[in-house]
C-alpha cells in the first residue's frame, strides 16, 4: 500500500490514533488527526504527536477535511457511520479501520477473537497457549496494545493474536483472519447500532474474508451464532457447553472429544461461560499451530483477569466479588448463574439501551437484594423493583457498605455487576473495579 505524500486523516486520538499517526508519518505520508472532544491542543500525547510533524485538528469536525483526504483511518472508538465520514465516502474517499491498515503490512499467520462477552479472557489465553506451545507470539488489538505498532516492532512474532471489537470490523474491507473465534452474540452497544441484525452483521464480518483452508471456531450453543454460520467458507468448528464444566466438540480433526475433556479438567475458572472461553482458546490455539501441552499448561496456570469475576476478600463469611468489566446484562446473566448462594448485587452505571428485565428470572432465583447506583439507578428500578428489594446508593462506598449490610449472613455474595458502562462515574471500567476494591478493604479495617 501506498503511503508516501498521501494526504491522510486519522479520526480519534487515542492510543490507536496517536499508533497510526506515528506509523503514518514514518511512510512519508502528510497526516491530520481530527478528535471532536479534544477541545484544545495541551495533553502531552498532543504535543509529541505535533513535534512529529502531524497537524492536530481539534474540536468539532470540518467536513472539507474529510472530503479532502485521500484516505481517512478511523479509529476503534468512532463509529463509521458519523456524518463527516459518510460524506467523504460518497464523494469516493476511502474509509478503513486500524486492523485493516496494519494487516496490509502483516505477513504472519492472524488469529483473531470477537464475540460480545470474553473477547480478552480468551485473546489472553490463547496468547499464553501459544507461547507455551514455544511460539513467538504477538497479542494485541482491541486488548489495549495496537496491532499497527506491532508492524513497525524491530522482534517479529510467528503469529499474531488479536482481539476484535465489532467497531473494528465494521472497517475491515480486505483483512483476513487464519484462525477467527466468534464466542457468543447477544445484546449489547445498542446505543451505537440500530438494531440486533446490525450488530449480528458487524460480528460476522470477522469470517469475511477467510479461505478453504482457513478456519472459524464457533459458539454452537449461541443460536445467533449457529444462523450466521451457513455463510462461512472456511472450516468451520463448534464448541457447545453443556451441563457442568463439559464443552462439547463438533469436529474431531483438531482435537479428540476425550482429549478436550481433559484438558478442561485442569482449568480453574468458575462458570459455564469459562469453560466455553477456554475451549475457543485451546481449538483456536491447536487450530493455529499449538501444541496439546503447550494449551494443557496455559489452562492450568490461568488465573483469570482483574475485574472479571473476580474474587477480592471476605468478611465475617461474606465473599466479595468484583465484576467490574460485565457492561451487559449477559455478562451478568453469566455471573449470576457462577453462584449457588444468595447474592447481593450491585448494578448501574450509564445505560448503554440495555432490556435490564430480561434478568429477571435470575434475579428473582440468585439475589436477595439490589443496590442500585449511576445514572441508570431509576431504570434499573422500573424494570426490576417488583422483584426484589432495591436501594439506591449514591457512591461506590455507599453502595458496598450498604451491599455488605444488607448480605448480613456468612455464605452470602457481594457481587459488582453493573450491566452498565461506567463513564457517567468513572473514567473506565478499571477505576469502578478499584473504587469497589478500595470500599471492600475500608470495610475490613
Ligand atoms: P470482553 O473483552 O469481550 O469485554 P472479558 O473477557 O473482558 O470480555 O469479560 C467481560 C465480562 O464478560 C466479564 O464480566 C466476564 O466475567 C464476562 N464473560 C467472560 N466470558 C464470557 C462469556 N463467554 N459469555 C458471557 N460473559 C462472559
Amino acid at each position: 500500500m501506498e503511503l508516501e505524500n498521501k494526504n491522510i486523516l486519522v479520526v480519534g486520538l487515542g492510543v490507536t490514533g496517536i499508533a497510526t499517526a506515528q506509523f503514518l508519518i514514518n511512510r512519508g505520508a502528510s497526516v491530520t488527526v481530527a478528535d471532536r472532544k479534544k477541545e484544545q491542543e495541551t495533553d502531552s500525547e498532543e504535543l509529541l504527536i505535533r513535534e512529529s510533524g502531524i497537524r492536530m485538528e481539534p474540536g468539532p469536525h470540518r467536513i472539507e477535511t474529510f472530503e479532502n483526504a485521500d484516505l481517512i483511518v478511523v479509529s476503534p472508538g468512532v463509529p463509521h457511520t458519523i456524518e463527516p465520514v459518510i460524506k467523504a465516502k460518497e464523494r469516493g474517499v476511502p474509509v478503513i479501520g486500524e486492523i485493516e491498515l496494519a494487516s496490509k503490512f502483516i505477513t504472519e499467520p492472524i488469529v483473531a477473537v470477537t464475540g460480545t462477552n470474553g473477547k480478552t479472557t480468551t485473546t489472553t489465553l490463547l496468547g499464553k497457549m501459544l507461547e507455551d506451545s514455544g511460539l513467538k507470539v504477538f497479542v494485541g488489538g482491541n486488548i489495549g496494545n495496537p496491532l499497527i505498532a506491532y508492524v513497525d516492532e524491530e522482534e517479529k512474532a510467528e503469529i499474531v493474536v488479536i482481539e476484535v471489537s465489532s467497531f473494528q470490523l465494521d472497517t475491515i474491507d480486505a483483512f483476513r483472519a487464519n484462525v477467527a473465534v466468534l464466542l457468543n452474540i447477544t445484546e449489547d452497544h445498542m446505543d451505537r447500532y440500530s438494531d440486533m441484525d446490525a450488530y449480528r452483521k458487524s460480528k460476522a464480518r470477522i469470517f469475511k474474508n477467510q479461505q478453504y483452508n482457513d478456519t472459524a471456531v464457533l459458539n454452537g450453543s449461541d443460536s445467533v451464532v449457529r444462523s450466521l454460520s451457513r455463510d462461512i467458507l472456511s472450516k468451520k468448528v463448534f464448541f457447545s457447553s453443556k451441563e457442568e464444566k463439559g464443552v462439547a466438540i463438533s469436529d474431531e480433526n483438531i482435537i479428540s472429544q476425550e482429549n478436550m475433556s481433559r484438558l478442561l479438567e485442569d482449568f480453574k475458572l468458575p462458570g459455564k461461560h469459562n469453560a466455553e472461553n477456554a475451549a475457543a482458546a485451546s481449538l483456536a490455539a491447536l487450530a493455529a499451530g499449538g501444541t496439546f501441552e503447550g494449551v494443557r499448561t496455559a489452562l492450568r496456570k490461568f488465573k483469570g483477569l482483574s475485574h472479571r469475576l473476580e474474587y477480592i476478600d471476605t468478611l465475617n463469611g461474606v465473599d466479595f466479588f468484583d465484576d467490574s468489566k460485565a457492561t451487559n446484562v449477559d455478562s451478568v446473566a453469566k455471573a449470576l448463574e457462577t453462584f449457588e448462594k444468595p447474592v447481593v448485587l450491585i448494578m448501574g452505571g450509564r445505560n448503554k439501551g440495555s432490556k435490564f428485565h430480561t434478568l429477571r428470572n435470575l434475579i428473582e432465583r440468585h439475589t436477595k437484594k439490589l443496590i442500585v447506583i449511576g445514572e441508570a439507578k431509576e431504570d434499573i428500578k422500573a424494570e426490576l423493583g417488583d422483584i426484589k428489594p432495591v436501594e439506591t446508593a449514591t457512591t461506590m462506598e455507599d453502595a458496598v457498605f450498604k451491599a455488605y449490610n444488607a448480605a448480613a449472613k456468612p455464605g452470602d455474595i457481594v457481587l459488582l455487576s453493573p450491566a452498565c458502562a461506567s463513564f457517567d462515574m468513572y473514567n473506565s471500567y478499571t477505576q469502578r473495579g478499584e473504587a469497589f476494591c478500595r470500599a471492600v478493604a475500608k470495610l475490613l479495617l
